[in-house]
């Protein structure tokens, strides 16, 4: 029988936590804070700002929302950035892309202070990732929820073969880096890979991360494996569906997230979890 992870439900627990978390916090006289940066009128970053607004402010979390128009200068927008580092009132900064082209993204994100970068993104946080270090540090939050979500479901990983398609810095390299650590062995396909199927057919786990629509089919994959389907595509009936063609898969696979109500929700849900944990490291470490 195949068990469906219900991201939406576990957002909404994970919520629940975090809202309780906040309010110890706010007890002791602390309110943690997130900002969230926005350049320019991309609507669906507008649509995802909103909804991370609104969840943090539900969830108790000072949130502010910077909106600046896409003629802003780099150095501008760093000036922005600078002063959120020197905020005491901001635990989390996130500056959401895509950024105008006259905008070096990565220069941006090197320029968030590592203890503040919310996303997980700063090359030090990242290489704390990969080093697997024992410290607290954030994580991309996409690839932190899903983790999550294999936990919750108790989905052992120690030894099993799991295979991660794309790899980008936001999902696909830190997820392989979190399956990693946590004992699979990991392979990462992409765009060059020549025959995905030749690693697909074979693994235990797979997270499909590309945003290429009916990517994997039931022949794609093994019996029981557990399917994490990261992608978000609009099909040809105007729905908004993920890389794994569901229906065809649903039997074969062992587990399966859903698209929507799987990875999407998890990934605001955990980012507010990041936000309060920012805060609580922040007051360990003295400052
Ligand atoms: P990206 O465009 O930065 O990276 C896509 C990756 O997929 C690349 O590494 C590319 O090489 C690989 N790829 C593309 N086509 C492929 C193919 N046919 N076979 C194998 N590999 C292929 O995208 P991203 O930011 O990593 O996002 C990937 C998908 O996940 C998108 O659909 C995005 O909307 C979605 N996403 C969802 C969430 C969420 O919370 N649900 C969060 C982030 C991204």
């Amino acid at each position: 029988m195949t068990t469906i992870i219900d991201g939406k439900q576990l957002a909404k627990k994970t919520n629940e936590q975090t809202k309780m978390e906040v309010q110890h916090l706010k007890e002791m006289g602390i309110t943690p804070g997130l900002a969230v940066v926005i350049v320019g009128n991309d609507e669906a970053s507008q649509r995802y700002v909103r909804n991370k607004n609104k969840t943090a402010q539900r969830l108790g979390i000072n949130s502010k929302v910077i909106e600046l128009a896409d003629t802003i200068t780099e150095t501008e927008l760093i000036d922005i950035v600078q002063q959120l580092n020197d905020d005491d009132a901001i635990n989390g900064i996130l500056v959401q892309d895509p950024l105008p082209t006259h905008i070096d993204e990565r220069k941006i994100t090197r320029k968030i202070k590592p203890e503040k970068d919310v996303d997980g993104f700063h090359p030090y946080n990242v290489g704390k990732l990969f080093l697997d270090d024992t410290t607290n540090y954030p994580v991309a939050c996409t690839p932190k929820g899903i983790m999550t979500m294999l936990k919750e479901y108790n989905i052992d990983l120690l030894g099993k073969k799991a295979v991660v398609i794309g790899r980008s810095a936001i999902v696909g390299k830190p997820m392989a880096a979190l399956l990693l650590n946590a004992g699979a062995s990991i392979t990462v396909l992409h765009r060059y890979t020549t025959d995905i199927l030749e690693y697909t057919k074979t693994a235990d786990v797979i997270v499909a991360a590309t945003g290429t629509l009916h990517l994997l089919q039931a022949k794609s994959i093994k019996q029981g494996a557990v399917i994490i389907d990261v992608g978000q595509n609009i099909d040809e009936t105007g729905h908004l569906v993920g890389d794994v063609d569901y229906d065809d898969v649903f039997d074969r696979a062992g587990y399966i997230t859903p698209v929507p109500g799987g990875v999407g929700p998890m990934t605001i849900a955990t980012l507010m979890q990041q936000t309060v944990e920012l805060t609580k490291w922040g007051l360990n470490s003295g400052k």
